[in-house]
């Protein structure tokens, strides 16, 4: 990923309130297209510009191609709020975030959460790394995906926390194949599968077990298969059913 500033140059009259409101709606459209990543962007006036820190997972991630419908919207937007269209400026790679997937055309992906990271949750099955989303061609529709990632990433920072109160809802809403934030994953996970032409792996988190000693041979909880691998794969997934397009780890609680 890298570190970069978008610059807003004010090129007609404008307001503090509609060059702010212009920029926040064109960042929203580039989060919900996963065109850049995180949650906060500080923005600043800075002589005649105004300027946003961001990062990206490419270097050629804002090109205007790639944006939405409500992108290219936003970005006519600008304009009527007095400000140019964004210029960017590549900082470097931003040491705090992973790398993006090498892969033109990855053959297959895994679809992969968790609460630490803010790249995309479409990740690569052979390098295991992050596909930018919007590499994938979609005008509109991705939001429900990244709003899912945002769910999941809140369930998932709750049960984190060994004193929490809604430790164990947060963590059987994880766990469970069949609660509606599994369920809307699964279902988010088919749409990109026919939408790629490729299959896309769900991963099924797993944190504790109530008995560790039966723990590996545990089947596939969709199919009822065996699923346990002789290597975990990507040194994660000790489970895997290519049937149902399953992966799952051995519970954490039960490992070292
Ligand atoms: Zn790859
Ligand atoms: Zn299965």
């Amino acid at each position: 990923m890298y570190a970069a500033e978008l610059q807003f140059r004010i090129i007609g009259d404008t307001s503090y309130a509609a060059a702010e409101a212009a920029i926040r709606q064109y960042l929203e459209a580039l989060i919900f297209q996963g065109q850049i990543l995180g949650r906060e962007f500080p923005t600043a006036l800075q002589q005649e510009q105004f300027v946003s820190r961001i990062v990206v997972p490419a270097p050629d991630s804002l090109q205007h191609a790639f944006h939405s419908d409500s992108g290219q919207q936003a970005l006519q937007a600008l304009q009527h709020a007095g400000l140019s269209y964004p210029k960017v400026q590549i900082l470097g790679v931003d040491l705090m975030s992973n790398h993006t997937d090498p892969c033109d055309a990855p053959a297959s992906y895994i679809l992969y959460c968790r609460f630490a990271q803010t790249n995309s949750v479409l990740y690569c099955a052979e390098h295991f790394a992050p596909v930018p989303l919007y590499r994938l061609g979609i005008r509109t529709g991705l939001e429900e995906l990244i709003r899912w990632q945002l769910q999941y990433q809140a369930l998932d920072e709750i049960q984190m926390q060994q004193h929490s109160l809604l430790l164990k809802p947060a963590e059987r809403a994880l766990q469970s194949l069949r609660s509606q934030l599994n369920t809307q994953g699964r279902r988010l996970a088919r749409q990109l599968q026919r939408h790629t032409g490729k299959p896309v792996y769900y991963a099924l988190y797993r944190g504790s077990s109530s008995d560790c000693a039966s723990e590996t041979s545990r089947c596939c909880p969709a199919c009822g298969g065996p699923w346990l691998q002789a290597e975990p794969w990507h040194d994660l997934f000790d489970f895997r059913c290519d049937r149902c397009l399953l992966v799952s780890n051995i519970a954490w609680q039960c490992q070292g």
